[in-house]
């Protein structure tokens, strides 16, 4: 028996991959695994047009045992084998498939899919094994063969009896080392856990002979162990099932197998495309929040699936940050992945998939909204928040999408309305979408500016996420209707109010002018309001930059001091303002002090701290003595 050199540059290329291709060391399992079906798919292949030969899909089977005494991991198929060409040809030569030639003499387009295309797999056995041997007897072939490989240094070949055909792939265990455990690929728990991760739809049966205890004879609480034939992989993808023959359980079952989540899913969405491109996908949208969705730990991504044997657990460049709370996987068979199928080589096609994902996941949420509302506003309180960032981020450039997902607290309705409905319900005379911020529906509801725009009818809605602000800002309007704060400088209501605020302005200027003097530095501006109707003051703002809006920015790390440019209004309806009048005349000491105290009442009721508690509480006493 002589020994054969890999051919000349197979020899570096071997090491090299051996050590850098993969990121982790136990894909090997799932490229040995994949080998073992692209075996059996062949003689499947075969069968379609040679009537010798009988398909019966339940005698195909691969099998998996471990010997931790000789520390060998055997692997063993009953698929098509190879010949003794076959083996110096595909398994000599590195980055020669012969899974590919086979799909190209055959002419295989789509149907049952082999997943070889490399030839660079097998070798991956080499991360965890000293030695490789191949034991196989092919279909066409009447004698059986042994390759033998310890790496990088070639390979014997040698005839030998096999009886059955198919292939045996045993390899010779790695002995741990410092910063390496190699042992675990040869317990049963482990290795369990490597095909369900990665091969878990492979179409055949992957078995293995798990240990398990039952109760010894006659007796109670002796245990004996014992070995049974099982099969590991769930074989049937869900996603290539047909959807009528699935039921809400079918899918709850696989979100919680998939451990997408500890709650049950609200929403399920099977996706088949057949087309320019081809795709399979089951996204989930969760029930709850998971724990981690705000912090730094949070990553967001589907799994992705090729021909039925993951990629990439967690594929980034599926889902846009603003469906980022959506779970689930997709198997595509078009992808076209890089040699270590860990990264995508074109991602021309993933785009494709993503964007066509990003649509569909709009559409259901379209007709949650639409047919089952009560979901979606449970929907929407649970991830409400991250539409409402997906407006604001990027310049604003999705929320074309977004807009009519959006929801608000409406002050008519009491519950959370979208924006078609405002726009549904607006009086004639309206011309803008009005909204009031601020923490809570409480504190909104007695905000002094709301009252002349709810004294005309109009509906408010309540801005109380951080985030609510920002994003209209970017939105600007909905259906043509510009969105107005009840806070800001012009209502835009036509109204008597208007008027004499005006003239009286004009009338008591000096008056206004004193004030606005005694609040130089915290104020633009004091002047008669066209908003109030019963409070004597409040505050509005001028320019971009709101009352909430100077919160949330002031509450950000190294922020830049970004204020809001304030206006005292004040209702010249009010006795307060006679009094106001009063002290101009008579007493400008007085006149000072009211002037402090409106204009800290009115911080208060915005929920913004005071300047000085104390002077506030003093000037407070001045006015009880
Ligand atoms: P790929 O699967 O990408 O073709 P591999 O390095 O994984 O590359 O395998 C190389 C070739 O060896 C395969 O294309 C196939 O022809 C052959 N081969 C590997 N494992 C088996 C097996 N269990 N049964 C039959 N042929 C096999
Ligand atoms: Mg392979």
């Amino acid at each position: 028996m002589t020994k054969k050199q890999f051919q000349a540059e197979s020899k570096r290329l071997l090491e090299m991959m051996i050590n850098s291709i993969y990121s982790q060391k136990e894909i090997f399992l799932r490229e040995l695994i994949s080998n073992s079906s692209d075996a059996i798919d062949k003689i499947y292949y075969r069968a379609l047009t040679d009537d010798t030969l009988k398909f019966d899909k339940d005698s195909y089977y691969i099998k998996v045992e471990a010997d931790k005494d000789s520390r060998t991991l055997k692997l063993s198929d009953s698929g098509i084998g190879m010949t003794k060409d076959e083996l110096e040809n595909n398994l000599g030569t590195i980055a020669k498939s012969g899974s590919l030639a086979f799909k190209k003499e055959n002419e295989i387009k789509d149907g049952h899919d082999i997943i070889g295309q490399f030839g660079v797999g097998f070798y991956s056995a080499f991360m965890v094994a000293d030695v490789v041997t191949v034991i196989t007897k092919a279909l066409d072939s009447e004698a059986a063969y042994k390759w033998e490989s310890e790496g990088a240094d070639g390979y014997t070949i040698e005839e030998v009896e096999k009886d059955t055909i198919g292939t045996e792939i045993i390899l010779k265990i790695k002995e741990n080392t410092e910063d390496e455990t190699y042992d675990e690929y040869l317990e049963e728990y482990r290795l369990k856990s490597i095909i369900k991760k990665y091969s878990d739809f492979i179409r055949y049966p992957i078995k293995m002979d798990v240990t398990s205890q039952r109760p010894k004879d006659g007796s109670e609480n002796e245990f004996e162990e014992y070995q049974e034939e099982q099969t590991i992989n769930s074989m049937v993808p869900l996603w290539r099932k047909n959807k009528n023959e699935l039921t809400d359980e079918d899918y709850e079952n696989f979100y919680q197998e998939k451990h997408y989540g500890f709650d049950k899913p609200l929403k399920h969405i099977h996706i088949s495309v057949d087309g320019a491109i081809r795709y399979n996908a089951i996204l989930f949208i969760p029930e709850n929040m998971p724990f981690d969705y705000y912090t730094k730990e949070f990553e967001k991504g589907l799994e992705l699936y090729s021909s039925g044997v993951l990629i990439m657990n967690k594929c980034a460049d599926l889902l846009p940050d603003y469906f980022s709370f959506v779970k689930g996987m997709v198997d595509s068979e078009d992808l076209s992945l890089n040699i270590s199928r860990e990264i995508l080589q074109h991602d021309r096609q993933l785009k494709l998939i993503a964007k066509n994902i990003k649509n569909k996941i709009k559409g259901q949420l379209q007709s949650l909204l639409k047919d089952e509302r009560e979901k979606y506003e449970k929907f929407f309180e649970t991830f409400g928040r991250q539409l409402k960032y997906g407006v604001y981020s990027d310049f604003g450039q999705y929320k074309e999408d977004l807009q009519d997902l959006l929801m608000f607290y409406s002050s008519k309705e009491k519950k959370l309305v979208t924006l078609a409905e405002y726009i549904e319900r607006m009086p004639d005379d309206q011309k803008y979408i009005y909204y009031a911020s601020g923490e809570t529906h409480e504190r909104i509801e007695k905000l002094p500016q709301t009252e002349m725009v709810l004294d005309k009818g109009y509906e408010i809605l309540y801005f109380t996420d951080e985030i609510d602000e920002f994003a209209i800002k970017m939105l600007l309007s909905y259906k043509e209707k510009e969105f107005k704060s009840v806070s800001s400088g012009d209502l835009g209501i036509d109204d008597e109010n208007e008027k004499q605020a005006e003239s009286e302005e004009n009338e008591s200027k000096e008056l206004f002018d004193y004030m606005k003097e005694v609040l130089s530095g915290k104020v633009k501006n004091v002047k008669a309001s066209k908003r109030l109707k019963s409070h004597p003051v409040c505050i509005s703002t001028e320019g971009d930059v709101s009352i909430e809006m100077e919160k949330v920015l002031k509450a950000m790390p190294n922020n830049q001091n970004i204020q809001a440019d304030k206006v005292l209004e004040i209702n010249i309806n009010h006795d307060v303002f006679q009094s106001l009048k009063a002290a101009f005349d008579q007493d400008k000491d007085k006149l000072t002090l009211y002037t402090n105290l409106l204009y800290n009442q009115a911080l208060l009721i915005e929920g913004l701290p005071i300047q000085d508690p104390v002077d506030f509480t003093n000037d407070i006493c001045k006015v009880m003595v």
